[in-house]
Protein backbone atom coordinates (compact mmCIF):
# COMPACT_ATOMS: atom_id res chain seq x y z
CA UNK A 1 0.00 0.00 0.00
CA UNK A 2 0.69 3.29 -0.78
CA UNK A 3 0.23 6.40 1.26
CA UNK A 4 0.54 10.55 1.46
CA UNK A 5 1.60 11.83 4.05
CA UNK A 6 0.34 15.44 5.16
CA UNK A 7 1.74 17.49 7.60
CA UNK A 8 2.79 20.96 8.86
CA UNK A 9 5.91 19.73 10.68
CA UNK A 10 8.40 18.11 8.64
CA UNK A 11 12.55 19.30 8.24
CA UNK A 12 14.13 21.33 7.56
CA UNK A 13 11.93 23.30 10.27
CA UNK A 14 13.47 22.49 13.35
CA UNK A 15 11.11 21.00 16.41
CA UNK A 16 10.33 17.78 18.15
CA UNK A 17 7.49 16.78 15.68
CA UNK A 18 9.10 17.45 12.80
CA UNK A 19 12.67 15.06 13.56
CA UNK A 20 10.24 12.85 14.68
CA UNK A 21 8.55 12.36 11.74
CA UNK A 22 11.39 12.59 9.69
CA UNK A 23 13.02 10.08 11.55
CA UNK A 24 10.02 7.68 11.26
CA UNK A 25 9.38 8.26 7.57
CA UNK A 26 12.99 8.55 6.38
CA UNK A 27 12.90 4.48 7.53
CA UNK A 28 10.19 3.95 5.37
CA UNK A 29 10.91 2.17 1.33
CA UNK A 30 10.82 5.77 -0.28
CA UNK A 31 8.56 4.10 -3.37
CA UNK A 32 5.93 3.86 -0.87
CA UNK A 33 4.96 7.00 0.23
CA UNK A 34 4.92 11.28 -0.73
CA UNK A 35 5.41 14.16 1.50
CA UNK A 36 2.94 16.82 1.08
CA UNK A 37 4.24 19.93 3.86
CA UNK A 38 4.74 23.43 4.31
CA UNK A 39 7.42 25.30 2.82
CA UNK A 40 10.10 26.56 4.46
CA UNK A 41 14.03 28.55 4.51
CA UNK A 42 16.26 25.43 3.15
CA UNK A 43 13.70 23.74 1.47
CA UNK A 44 15.19 23.14 -1.92
CA UNK A 45 18.45 21.65 -0.64
CA UNK A 46 16.90 19.57 2.43
CA UNK A 47 14.17 17.97 -0.18
CA UNK A 48 16.48 17.36 -2.84
CA UNK A 49 18.46 15.24 -0.25
CA UNK A 50 15.60 12.99 0.71
CA UNK A 51 15.35 9.68 -1.54
CA UNK A 52 11.00 10.30 -1.62
CA UNK A 53 8.79 12.64 -3.13
CA UNK A 54 8.21 16.23 -1.15
CA UNK A 55 5.55 18.80 -2.30
CA UNK A 56 5.22 22.30 -1.07
CA UNK A 57 2.23 24.01 -0.32
CA UNK A 58 2.68 28.10 -0.80
CA UNK A 59 0.78 28.84 1.96
CA UNK A 60 2.88 29.07 4.84
CA UNK A 61 0.48 26.63 6.93
CA UNK A 62 -1.53 23.89 6.19
CA UNK A 63 -5.17 24.56 7.36
CA UNK A 64 -8.46 22.58 6.90
CA UNK A 65 -10.18 24.12 3.68
CA UNK A 66 -11.84 23.28 0.63
CA UNK A 67 -9.11 23.82 -1.33
CA UNK A 68 -6.60 21.92 1.09
CA UNK A 69 -8.74 18.80 0.58
CA UNK A 70 -8.74 19.49 -3.71
CA UNK A 71 -4.93 20.01 -3.05
CA UNK A 72 -4.75 16.22 -1.11
CA UNK A 73 -6.84 14.75 -3.73
CA UNK A 74 -5.09 16.00 -6.78
CA UNK A 75 -1.79 14.91 -5.26
CA UNK A 76 -3.14 11.61 -3.53
CA UNK A 77 -4.44 11.03 -7.43
CA UNK A 78 -0.72 12.10 -8.55
CA UNK A 79 1.44 9.73 -6.56
CA UNK A 80 -1.75 6.88 -6.70
CA UNK A 81 -1.73 6.77 -3.13
CA UNK A 82 -3.73 4.45 -1.38
CA UNK A 83 -4.62 6.19 2.04
CA UNK A 84 -3.58 9.80 3.34
CA UNK A 85 -1.85 10.38 7.13
CA UNK A 86 -3.01 13.57 8.45
CA UNK A 87 -0.74 15.12 10.78
CA UNK A 88 -1.69 16.75 13.94
CA UNK A 89 -5.23 15.57 13.92
CA UNK A 90 -6.04 19.16 14.57
CA UNK A 91 -7.02 21.62 13.20
CA UNK A 92 -5.46 19.51 9.84
CA UNK A 93 -6.80 16.76 10.33
CA UNK A 94 -10.73 17.41 10.26
CA UNK A 95 -9.88 17.73 6.35
CA UNK A 96 -9.98 14.09 6.87
CA UNK A 97 -13.49 13.29 6.57
CA UNK A 98 -13.91 14.70 3.58
CA UNK A 99 -11.30 13.52 1.37
CA UNK A 100 -11.42 10.79 -1.14
CA UNK A 101 -9.49 8.21 -0.22
CA UNK A 102 -9.63 6.82 3.47
CA UNK A 103 -7.05 8.36 6.04
CA UNK A 104 -4.90 8.18 9.54
CA UNK A 105 -4.51 10.39 11.66
CA UNK A 106 -1.31 11.11 14.02
CA UNK A 107 -1.37 11.74 17.25
CA UNK A 108 1.08 13.65 19.64
CA UNK A 109 -0.45 14.62 22.87
CA UNK A 110 -1.55 18.07 23.44
CA UNK A 111 -3.53 18.59 20.22
CA UNK A 112 -5.46 15.71 21.75
CA UNK A 113 -6.51 16.64 24.66
CA UNK A 114 -7.47 20.00 24.64
CA UNK A 115 -9.98 19.90 21.75
CA UNK A 116 -11.17 17.11 23.40
CA UNK A 117 -11.95 18.49 26.73
CA UNK A 118 -12.88 21.62 25.35
CA UNK A 119 -16.95 22.25 24.17
CA UNK A 120 -17.17 22.86 20.26
CA UNK A 121 -14.06 21.41 19.49
CA UNK A 122 -14.63 17.83 21.11
CA UNK A 123 -17.65 17.18 18.30
CA UNK A 124 -15.20 17.80 15.58
CA UNK A 125 -12.13 16.07 16.69
CA UNK A 126 -14.54 12.90 17.71
CA UNK A 127 -15.86 12.88 14.42
CA UNK A 128 -12.69 13.13 12.87
CA UNK A 129 -11.10 10.28 15.04
CA UNK A 130 -14.57 7.90 14.23
CA UNK A 131 -14.01 8.33 10.70
CA UNK A 132 -10.45 7.63 10.57
CA UNK A 133 -9.10 3.95 9.29
CA UNK A 134 -6.53 4.09 11.82
CA UNK A 135 -4.56 6.30 14.46
CA UNK A 136 -1.10 6.34 14.91
CA UNK A 137 -0.43 7.27 18.71
CA UNK A 138 3.15 8.42 19.95
CA UNK A 139 2.40 7.17 23.57
CA UNK A 140 -0.59 5.58 25.42
CA UNK A 141 -0.79 8.99 26.68
CA UNK A 142 -2.21 10.25 23.86
CA UNK A 143 -4.09 6.87 22.66
CA UNK A 144 -5.67 6.99 25.75
CA UNK A 145 -7.02 10.90 25.08
CA UNK A 146 -8.08 10.17 21.80
CA UNK A 147 -10.25 7.37 22.77
CA UNK A 148 -11.39 9.77 25.70
CA UNK A 149 -12.52 12.23 22.70
CA UNK A 150 -14.32 9.75 20.55
CA UNK A 151 -15.83 8.15 23.55
CA UNK A 152 -15.29 4.75 22.10
CA UNK A 153 -12.43 2.26 21.00
CA UNK A 154 -10.24 3.51 18.29
CA UNK A 155 -8.34 1.43 15.89
CA UNK A 156 -4.77 2.59 17.50
CA UNK A 157 -1.16 1.80 16.87
CA UNK A 158 1.26 3.03 19.49
CA UNK A 159 4.39 4.16 17.87
CA UNK A 160 6.17 5.89 20.87
CA UNK A 161 8.88 8.64 20.57
CA UNK A 162 12.18 7.17 19.81
CA UNK A 163 15.93 7.70 20.08
CA UNK A 164 18.75 6.29 17.48
CA UNK A 165 20.94 4.28 20.13
CA UNK A 166 24.01 5.15 17.18
CA UNK A 167 24.06 8.89 17.86
CA UNK A 168 23.00 8.68 21.72
CA UNK A 169 25.45 6.37 23.33
CA UNK A 170 27.02 5.48 26.44
CA UNK A 171 30.47 7.63 27.17
CA UNK A 172 33.31 5.35 28.98
CA UNK A 173 35.11 7.00 32.08
CA UNK A 174 37.42 8.75 29.47
CA UNK A 175 35.11 10.05 27.29
CA UNK A 176 32.85 11.57 30.31
CA UNK A 177 35.86 12.81 31.61
CA UNK A 178 36.52 14.69 28.41
CA UNK A 179 32.93 15.55 27.95
CA UNK A 180 32.96 17.25 31.35
CA UNK A 181 35.63 18.97 30.96
CA UNK A 182 34.80 19.96 27.48
CA UNK A 183 31.45 21.76 29.28
CA UNK A 184 33.61 23.49 32.30
CA UNK A 185 31.95 20.70 35.14
CA UNK A 186 34.06 19.48 37.72
CA UNK A 187 35.14 15.76 37.20
CA UNK A 188 34.39 14.92 40.77
CA UNK A 189 30.66 16.26 41.19
CA UNK A 190 28.23 14.31 41.30
CA UNK A 191 26.18 15.68 38.60
CA UNK A 192 22.30 15.80 37.71
CA UNK A 193 21.49 16.69 33.98
CA UNK A 194 18.47 18.40 32.91
CA UNK A 195 17.77 19.60 29.29
CA UNK A 196 14.74 20.73 27.90
CA UNK A 197 12.81 23.56 26.61
CA UNK A 198 12.34 25.60 29.72
CA UNK A 199 9.05 26.41 30.32
CA UNK A 200 6.90 26.01 33.41
CA UNK A 201 5.56 22.50 32.99
CA UNK A 202 9.29 20.98 32.80
CA UNK A 203 9.64 21.70 36.85
CA UNK A 204 13.00 23.12 36.80
CA UNK A 205 12.13 25.19 39.64
CA UNK A 206 11.72 21.75 41.39
CA UNK A 207 14.73 20.55 40.33
CA UNK A 208 16.75 23.74 41.89
CA UNK A 209 14.50 23.60 45.23
CA UNK A 210 15.61 20.13 45.31
CA UNK A 211 19.40 20.32 44.81
CA UNK A 212 19.37 23.38 47.42
CA UNK A 213 17.88 21.24 49.97
CA UNK A 214 20.96 18.34 49.75
CA UNK A 215 23.76 21.55 48.91
CA UNK A 216 25.16 21.30 52.88
CA UNK A 217 25.13 17.13 52.87
CA UNK A 218 26.17 17.10 49.41
CA UNK A 219 29.09 19.48 48.60
CA UNK A 220 29.86 18.01 45.13
CA UNK A 221 26.23 17.96 43.81
CA UNK A 222 25.76 19.97 40.96
CA UNK A 223 22.46 20.38 38.65
CA UNK A 224 23.61 20.88 35.01
CA UNK A 225 20.49 22.37 33.17
CA UNK A 226 20.98 22.77 29.00
CA UNK A 227 18.56 24.44 26.97
CA UNK A 228 16.33 27.75 26.70
CA UNK A 229 12.85 28.89 26.85
CA UNK A 230 10.62 31.67 28.53
CA UNK A 231 11.61 30.63 32.14
CA UNK A 232 15.44 31.17 31.53
CA UNK A 233 15.48 34.46 33.65
CA UNK A 234 13.50 33.18 36.27
CA UNK A 235 15.36 29.81 36.80
CA UNK A 236 18.15 32.14 36.99
CA UNK A 237 17.06 34.27 39.75
CA UNK A 238 15.68 31.37 42.02
CA UNK A 239 19.03 29.49 41.74
CA UNK A 240 20.76 33.19 42.91
CA UNK A 241 18.61 34.23 45.28
CA UNK A 242 19.05 30.27 46.95
CA UNK A 243 22.61 30.14 46.10
CA UNK A 244 21.74 26.85 45.09
CA UNK A 245 24.44 24.66 42.97
CA UNK A 246 23.01 25.15 39.72
CA UNK A 247 25.01 25.78 36.23
CA UNK A 248 23.17 27.12 33.52
CA UNK A 249 24.83 26.23 30.29
CA UNK A 250 22.02 27.82 27.36
CA UNK A 251 21.31 25.81 24.04
CA UNK A 252 23.59 22.85 23.64
CA UNK A 253 24.28 22.30 20.02
CA UNK A 254 23.08 19.17 18.54
CA UNK A 255 25.97 17.60 17.89
CA UNK A 256 26.88 17.91 21.45
CA UNK A 257 23.81 16.59 22.88
CA UNK A 258 24.60 12.71 23.49
CA UNK A 259 27.98 13.98 25.37
CA UNK A 260 25.85 16.57 27.55
CA UNK A 261 23.40 13.74 28.51
CA UNK A 262 26.53 11.35 29.23
CA UNK A 263 28.22 13.81 32.12
CA UNK A 264 25.46 13.18 34.36
CA UNK A 265 25.11 11.01 37.01
CA UNK A 266 21.68 11.25 36.73
CA UNK A 267 18.52 13.10 34.35
CA UNK A 268 15.89 15.36 35.52
CA UNK A 269 13.23 16.82 34.36
CA UNK A 270 9.83 17.20 36.86
CA UNK A 271 7.21 17.52 34.39
CA UNK A 272 4.02 18.63 35.37
CA UNK A 273 0.34 19.05 34.90
CA UNK A 274 -0.93 22.45 34.20
CA UNK A 275 -3.97 24.05 33.51
CA UNK A 276 -6.33 21.40 35.18
CA UNK A 277 -4.28 18.70 33.11
CA UNK A 278 -5.03 20.97 30.21
CA UNK A 279 -1.31 21.36 29.76
CA UNK A 280 0.69 17.81 30.32
CA UNK A 281 3.66 16.40 28.72
CA UNK A 282 2.95 14.49 25.68
CA UNK A 283 6.07 11.89 26.44
CA UNK A 284 8.77 13.33 27.44
CA UNK A 285 11.77 12.04 24.30
CA UNK A 286 14.19 13.54 26.98
CA UNK A 287 14.23 10.71 29.28
CA UNK A 288 14.62 8.34 26.13
CA UNK A 289 17.67 10.03 25.02
CA UNK A 290 19.16 10.02 28.73
CA UNK A 291 18.32 6.31 28.77
CA UNK A 292 20.30 5.62 25.60
CA UNK A 293 23.00 7.21 27.40
CA UNK A 294 22.99 5.18 30.19
CA UNK A 295 21.95 7.69 32.64
CA UNK A 296 19.03 6.82 34.89
CA UNK A 297 15.85 9.51 34.87
CA UNK A 298 14.12 11.36 37.61
CA UNK A 299 10.93 12.25 36.13
CA UNK A 300 7.62 14.32 37.49
CA UNK A 301 4.20 11.92 36.70
CA UNK A 302 2.40 14.17 33.91
CA UNK A 303 1.27 12.58 30.52
CA UNK A 304 3.14 9.98 28.98
CA UNK A 305 6.03 10.77 31.34
CA UNK A 306 5.59 7.18 33.39
CA UNK A 307 5.91 5.51 29.97
CA UNK A 308 9.23 6.96 29.14
CA UNK A 309 10.26 6.29 32.28
CA UNK A 310 10.08 2.41 33.69
CA UNK A 311 9.54 3.42 37.70
CA UNK A 312 12.15 1.41 39.73
CA UNK A 313 13.91 -0.21 36.62
CA UNK A 314 15.46 2.67 34.23
CA UNK A 315 14.32 5.89 37.11
CA UNK A 316 12.05 7.17 39.52
CA UNK A 317 8.55 8.63 38.91
CA UNK A 318 8.14 11.19 41.12
CA UNK A 319 3.67 11.13 41.74
CA UNK A 320 3.90 14.78 43.76
CA UNK A 321 6.70 16.59 41.09
CA UNK A 322 6.00 20.07 43.00
CA UNK A 323 6.55 17.87 46.27
CA UNK A 324 10.70 19.61 46.87
CA UNK A 325 11.20 16.87 49.64
CA UNK A 326 9.78 13.59 47.22
CA UNK A 327 12.57 15.09 44.49
CA UNK A 328 15.42 15.34 47.07
CA UNK A 329 14.62 11.92 48.53
CA UNK A 330 14.95 10.47 44.96
CA UNK A 331 17.83 11.96 44.05
CA UNK A 332 19.62 10.87 46.84
CA UNK A 333 18.19 7.04 47.01
CA UNK A 334 20.09 6.89 43.58
CA UNK A 335 23.01 8.91 44.54
CA UNK A 336 23.89 6.79 47.30
CA UNK A 337 23.39 3.48 45.48
CA UNK A 338 26.22 2.87 42.86
CA UNK A 339 24.73 -0.36 41.87
CA UNK A 340 21.34 0.85 41.26
CA UNK A 341 22.47 3.60 39.23
CA UNK A 342 24.61 1.19 37.52
CA UNK A 343 21.70 -1.71 36.86
CA UNK A 344 19.37 1.21 35.86
CA UNK A 345 21.46 2.25 32.90
CA UNK A 346 22.06 -1.01 32.13
CA UNK A 347 18.33 -1.64 31.97
CA UNK A 348 17.47 1.72 30.16
CA UNK A 349 19.68 1.14 27.27
CA UNK A 350 18.50 -2.64 26.60
CA UNK A 351 14.75 -0.99 26.94
CA UNK A 352 15.87 1.45 24.15
CA UNK A 353 17.49 -1.27 21.66
CA UNK A 354 14.19 -3.59 21.56
CA UNK A 355 11.43 -0.79 22.26
CA UNK A 356 12.65 3.06 21.54
CA UNK A 357 15.28 2.67 18.54
CA UNK A 358 13.98 4.29 15.57
CA UNK A 359 14.34 1.43 13.66
CA UNK A 360 12.09 -0.89 15.33
CA UNK A 361 9.37 1.58 15.66
CA UNK A 362 9.49 2.94 11.98
CA UNK A 363 8.73 -0.75 11.73
CA UNK A 364 5.63 -0.83 13.30
CA UNK A 365 4.72 1.94 11.76
CA UNK A 366 5.45 0.28 8.45
CA UNK A 367 3.39 -1.99 9.29
CA UNK A 368 0.91 -0.27 10.41
CA UNK A 369 0.53 2.04 6.87
CA UNK A 370 0.95 -1.54 5.06
CA UNK A 371 3.89 -0.23 3.27
CA UNK A 372 4.95 -3.74 3.60
CA UNK A 373 2.07 -5.37 1.86
P1 LIG B 1 8.90 19.18 24.01
O1 LIG B 1 9.77 20.32 23.59
O2 LIG B 1 7.85 19.57 24.98
O3 LIG B 1 8.39 18.38 22.85
O4 LIG B 1 9.85 18.23 24.87
P2 LIG B 1 10.54 16.88 24.55
O5 LIG B 1 11.26 16.50 25.75
O6 LIG B 1 9.56 15.92 24.02
O7 LIG B 1 11.55 17.22 23.36
C1 LIG B 1 12.50 18.14 23.46
C2 LIG B 1 13.55 17.85 22.38
O8 LIG B 1 14.30 19.03 22.23
C3 LIG B 1 14.53 16.75 22.79
O9 LIG B 1 14.93 16.01 21.67
C4 LIG B 1 15.70 17.55 23.35
O10 LIG B 1 16.94 16.88 23.24
C5 LIG B 1 15.67 18.77 22.47
N1 LIG B 1 16.29 19.93 23.12
C6 LIG B 1 15.83 20.64 24.18
N2 LIG B 1 16.71 21.62 24.49
C7 LIG B 1 17.74 21.53 23.62
C8 LIG B 1 18.99 22.25 23.44
O11 LIG B 1 19.36 23.18 24.14
N3 LIG B 1 19.78 21.82 22.42
C9 LIG B 1 19.45 20.78 21.60
N4 LIG B 1 20.31 20.44 20.65
N5 LIG B 1 18.30 20.09 21.75
C10 LIG B 1 17.46 20.46 22.74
Amino acid sequence: MKHLLVTNDYPPKIGGIQSLLWEWWRRLPADKFAVLTSPYEGTAEFDAGEPYRIERTREPVLLPHPWMVKRINDLADDVGADLVVLDPAVPLGLVGPSLKLPYDLVLHGAEVTVPGRLPGSKQALAYTLRRARGIIAAGSYPAAEAEHAAGRELPTTIVPCGVDPDRFTVLSDSQRAEAREHFGIPNDAEVIIGISRLVPRKGFDTAIRAVNRLKHRRPDLLLVIGGTGRESERLQRLADELDAPVKFMGRIENDDLPRFYGCGDLYTMLCRNRWGGLEQEGFGIVFIEAASCGIPQVAGDSGGAAEAVAHGETGLVISEPENVQDVADAYEQLLDDDELRRSMAIRSRERVETDFAYDVLAKRLGDALGVYD
